[in-house]
């Protein structure tokens, strides 16, 4: 398929669709200048993660998590929505799109302008922070400020609780509300498009699949080959920003 047909392909599932989820990943972000966890040079060829047992097991740990955290916090803080995300706000505003699912935790669906309750975000949001006991909310820059004084991992000063960033590490539950509102805009969508994702963390890649064997069409968009081009009705190698601005017709 060129790359017109492909487009035209994508545009025409969205003007057939009652009613659709758009499912976004580390990818649609790229273009913002945040890197992924796989491309080459994402993020994990430089750490590996620290996962929620270690956090909670050792103040060392803690540290370390949250001199990842400020260090990449600069780049967090610059980013700005890119044409992906100002596309798939058209297809919430304007198309059929009822809800983003999003394992991002960059916040920049709703820096779009897409209200706040059509986002679900399955692995939480690192622009804030809270504590894991109390939920306390506290923001970055104060806890920056206070970190590089003492150089001590956060702790609540409520309830003395570890602070961490709202997002879910690997080994921590997932949210369980958040997970329920994916499922069910899942079973009502018959368009679900995956943007930017290599579709290889579960659960979250369990809803495309669920998508599809529920009788939706499945559009994936990624730069590289994912986990579930197979059953997918359309598949596009291409850039996020070019492909999706064009088919709905967004600079
Ligand atoms: P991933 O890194 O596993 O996959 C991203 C995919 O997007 C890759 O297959 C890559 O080829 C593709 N891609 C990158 N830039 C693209 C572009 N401009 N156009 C088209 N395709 C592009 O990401 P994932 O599946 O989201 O899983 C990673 C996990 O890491 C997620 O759970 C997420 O929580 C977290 N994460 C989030 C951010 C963020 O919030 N921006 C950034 C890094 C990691
Ligand atoms: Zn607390």
């Amino acid at each position: 398929m060129s790359d017109d047909q492909g487009i035209a392909e994508l545009s025409r599932l969205i003007r057939a669709a009652r009613r659709a989820v758009v499912f976004t990943g580390a990818g649609i972000s790229t273009e913002s200048g945040i890197p992924d966890f796989r491309s080459p040079g994402g993020i994990w060829t430089q750490y590996r993660p620290i996962d929620f047992d270690e956090f909670m097991g050792s103040e060392e740990a803690r540290r370390e998590a949250w001199r990842r955290k400020f260090a990449t916090d600069p780049t967090i803080r610059a980013a700005k929505p890119n044409r992906g995300h100002r596309a798939v706000a058209a297809l919430v505003q304007n198309g059929p799109a009822a809800a983003i699912i999003t394992q991002n935790i960059d916040g920049l669906h709703q820096a779009s302008g897409v209200p706040e309750k059509r986002v679900i975000e399955l692995h939480g949001n690192t622009t804030y922070a809270h504590c894991l006991d109390c939920r306390k909310r506290y923001e970055i820059e104060a806890l920056r400020i206070a970190f590089e004084k003492r150089e001590e991992a956060p702790r609540c000063d409520a309830c003395g609780g570890f602070v961490k960033t709202a997002t879910i590490s690997f080994g921590q539950a997932m949210p369980q509300e958040a997970m329920q509102r994916a499922e069910l805009e899942t079973l009502a969508a018959d368009l679900f498009i995956v943007l930017g994702s290599s579709l290889v963390v579960y659960p979250a890649a369990g809803f495309p699949e669920l998508a599809k064997r529920n009788g939706a069409a499945l559009a994936i968009v990624n730069r590289e080959p994912t986990g579930l081009d197979e059953i997918a009705d359309l598949v596009l190698n291409r850039a996020i920003g070019e492909t999706l601005g064009a088919a709905v017709g967004v600079d």
